[in-house]
């Protein structure tokens, strides 16, 4: 006998019809003689209408009341699915984040999970009830409900692997696993039988949207292994789990790209100590994030300095960036959102080389110009123009043999 979580994402519990083919995949796994704890989320699109609901009301509504609202989807998904299993004969249990607790920090809207009561699933367990868990929710010491960023259910079902020290962490959506990359680009891509927890993490801050990437860093840090499955079929997914020395031996284990970032460049700065900072410390201030940076070789005490800003912070960071440069005394500020990022990434990188030149001539061989690069220890990346996305993406996946040969 073990202890399986199971998480159900929204499009696997998006109706009632869909609920009940959830709640017989619970019950099989029940019957098999596991005791079962159910994570889920909201039913598809509800946490997106409740989001929108909020903007109508009022344009700043105040933190803690957005979380009482957008956590509200989960509270009608675990009822329905009790009510589901006890109707099928079987005995089940709902609890809302503050009910078990789920403890977290009180950052509203991105909280995170100090501690997880066993004490009242342990005692539900014990006496055959299946607990279903609203997902993406928690509480804060004082009392206030909060929730875990979007995505967040499965960072909930991780944790409380992790908590109650379960088996088993399976992660249900409409995808058979993790793939080579985005099938909808390549239709040759093919699903990845296991993973590292350090490629994961960064396939999905790459652009790959299987899995918040909290949920992997939760499991990294606890050991959990998380199966990624379909809802809708009995596949084998995608394990990620702690690197072995079989994952070494594949260079490349996906390509993923990323249309969500712009670019920014101030040309001719004085170069001189601290013209980063000056530069930064205004759009970290404003908590924009930064991704890819470059700066130029001085030339005649002259520099230029390029980066990365997310698309939606452009405009924002434009005018924050436009008044530093006249205040240090850059020439110009220009930028450029019709970009793309692609990226390569493989634990193989470590012991192999020549991947990034690779993946340079491969993108040249088509005539796509690469504007920015930057690399980690187990990635690649290439800032290019949009309209070369797929392509780059395509020619990049054949390139490292990532097919399944179809
Ligand atoms: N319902 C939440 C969302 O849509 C949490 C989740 O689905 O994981 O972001
Ligand atoms: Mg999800």
């Amino acid at each position: 006998m073990a202890l399986v979580v199971q998480k159900y994402g929204g499009t696997s519990v998006g109706t009632t019809d869909k609920i009940r083919n959830v709640a017989k995949r619970v019950a099989r796994t029940y019957d098999e003689g596991n005791d079962v704890i159910v994570i889920v989320s909201a039913m598809s699109g509800e946490t997106n209408k409740l989001v929108a609901l909020a903007e109508e009301m009022c344009e700043f509504p105040s933190e803690r009341e957005y979380d009482v609202l957008v956590s509200t989807g989960e509270q009608v998904t675990i009822a329905l699915l009790s009510m589901c299993l006890q109707s099928m004969g079987y005995k089940a249990k709902s609890y809302l984040g503050h009910q078990i607790p789920i403890n977290t920090d009180n950052a509203s809207s991105r909280a995170r999970i100090q501690n997880i009561g066993e004490d009242n699933i342990r005692e539900d367990l014990k006496s055959g009830n299946i607990v279903v868990v609203a997902g993406f929710q928690g509480v804060d010491d004082q009392g206030n409900i909060t929730t875990l960023g979007r995505g967040g259910s499965d960072t909930s079902a991780v944790a409380v692997a992790a908590g109650l020290s379960a088996d088993v962490c399976e992660i249900y959506t409409d995808v058979d696993g993790v793939y080579t990359t985005d099938p909808r680009i390549v239709a040759d891509a093919r699903k990845i039988d296991k993973i590292s927890y350090e490629e994961m993490l960064e396939m999905a801050s790459l652009g790959a949207k299987v899995l918040q990437i909290r949920s992997v860093e939760f499991a990294k840090k606890y050991d959990v292994v998380i199966h990624v499955r379909s809802s809708f079929n009995d596949n084998p997914g995608t394990l990620v789990m702690k690197e072995d020395a079989e994952m070494e031996t594949v260079l490349v284990s996906g390509v993923t790209c990323n249309k969500d970032e712009a670019k920014i460049s101030v040309m001719r700065i004085p170069d001189h100590p601290g013209i980063a900072a000056d530069i930064f410390s205004p759009l970290t201030a404003a908590n924009i994030t930064i991704d890819m940076i470059i700066q130029n070789v001085s030339k005649e005490g002259f520099t230029d300095i390029t980066f990365t800003v997310p698309k939606g912070d452009l405009k924002k960071a434009l005018k924050i960036v436009e008044d530093t440069a006249t205040t240090i005394g850059a020439d110009e500020v220009s930028s450029d959102d019709k970009v793309a990022k692609v990226s390569i990434i493989g634990v193989g990188m470590r012991s192999h080389s020549g991947i990034a030149s690779k993946m340079f001539s491969t993108l040249s061989a088509e005539g796509i110009n690469i504007q920015m690069i930057s690399t980690s220890e187990i990635k690649v990346s290439c800032v290019i123009e949009d309209k070369y996305t797929e392509l780059a993406v395509r020619v990049l996946h054949a390139a490292f043999d990532l097919g399944n040969g179809q």
